[in-house]
């Protein structure tokens, strides 16, 4: 791993004026904030990232968990992984966040993991990860091997030309069905972006894959209140039972009444190139009666864009039969 400075800064002003000294705050980025770092340590010792300094977050203000005055849930950036997941409030109004925190990684990693670590989580594309590899997102212009080669887990929806690496995190795609809205801090003052605009689709810059501008620092994240009896499922589908990436992941966030679907909000993971909500499955789902033939139908719509790739293409059907089943589960709830 090369040689790099590690500071503390005394305050998110401090922290925000350092990082706003980097070229840039994506790939490549010669500033980075550290959370946890069970994604920033790996990536430095893959040479993947190599910052030539390192910002330690955890002494902000970040770690609260708190209610807001409308009746929703602010979470701090730096809060761990296990405290939110565990945490009453979330357990008890926003279970499916609950759900899909606990289906990631494993206990260690999730104590360590916070929240605005998890929302900037890298690919596990192989070759991304390997330096001895060409990779667009890595070295823009270098080709994207993955497309002719081993591309078993990557994405079906969401993908260009020149990267079709997966977005890996659980957490966000509950987030996305939950409509959660994120707040950064940076040198041009605060801001709030709404989880769907927060990640970018690789079109021909895969690189970039959020906003996050130089300087700028995620300070937390808000959740609208509960929709008092809601139905929420998270169901992770993977090659093993734990300690393991999905291969599709459905967020289900469902009300019903009279056996009627009044709302719902559906997101998937392990086949986005993003976080994928599902406005297609929401429209199919919502209005109608909460029967197999309507979560069919929303499965359909939710695939009917998927590409696959020469080694995917079981996941367009297991990504329906994901839907289709948290669906059913989550009605029958
Ligand atoms: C073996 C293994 C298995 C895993 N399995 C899963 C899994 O099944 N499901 C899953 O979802 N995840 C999984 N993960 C990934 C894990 O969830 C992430 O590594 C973790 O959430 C990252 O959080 P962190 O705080 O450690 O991030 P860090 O490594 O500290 O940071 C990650 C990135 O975010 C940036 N950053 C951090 N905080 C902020 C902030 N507040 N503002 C701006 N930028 C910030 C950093 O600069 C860095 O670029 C796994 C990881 C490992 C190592
Ligand atoms: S899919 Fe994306 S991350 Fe993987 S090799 Fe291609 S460009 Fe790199």
């Amino acid at each position: 791993m090369h040689t790099f400075e590690f500071l503390r800064p005394p305050d998110p002003a401090a922290a925000i004026a350092a990082a706003a000294q980097s070229k840039t705050a994506q790939q490549g980025a010669d500033v980075r904030f550290i959370g946890g770092g069970t994604t920033l340590i790996d990536l430095m010792k893959l040479n993947v990232e190599t910052p030539n300094r390192v910002l330690d977050i955890n002494r902000l203000p970040f770690d609260k968990i708190e209610p807001t005055p409308d009746g929703g849930l602010k979470i701090g950036a730096t809060v761990r992984n296990s405290d939110l997941a565990y945490h009453p409030t979330v357990q008890r109004d926003y279970s499916v966040l609950t759900q899909a925190l606990l289906q990631g990684a494993s206990a260690q990693i999730r104590n360590m993991a916070t929240v605005g670590g998890n929302l900037l989580q890298r690919t596990r594309c192989v070759y991304f990860r390997d330096t001895a590899m060409a990779c667009n997102k890595r070295e823009p212009g270098s080709g994207c091997p993955a497309i002719t080669g081993h591309n078993r887990t990557l994405a079906i929806l969401g993908a260009s030309d020149h990267c079709i690496a997966t977005n890996p995190s659980d957490m966000c795609v509950a987030m996305a069905a939950l409509e959660a809205t994120i707040h950064i801090q940076g040198s041009k003052g605060t801001r709030a972006v709404a989880f769907g605009d927060f990640h970018l689709l690789p079109g021909d810059t895969p690189q970039r894959e959020s906003v996050l501008e130089p300087g700028d620092l995620i300070t937390h994240v808000t959740l609208s209140p509960p929709i008092s009896g809601s139905k929420h499922l998270y169901l992770k589908l993977r090659d093993r039972a734990s300690y393991e990436f999905a291969l599709a992941s459905a967020a289900v966030v469902l009300t019903i009444v009279g056996g009627n679907i009044q709302r719902a909000r559906i997101a998937l993971g392990g086949v986005g190139t993003k976080p994928w909500r599902s406005p297609e499955a929401e429209v199919a789902l919502t209005g109608n009666a909460a029967n197999d033939a309507t979560f069919s139908k929303a499965a359909e719509a939710a695939l009917r864009d998927a590409k696959p790739q020469t080694e995917n293409r079981f996941k367009v059907e297991l990504a329906k039969r994901c839907l289709i089943h948290a669906l059913r589960t989550a009605a029958a709830s």
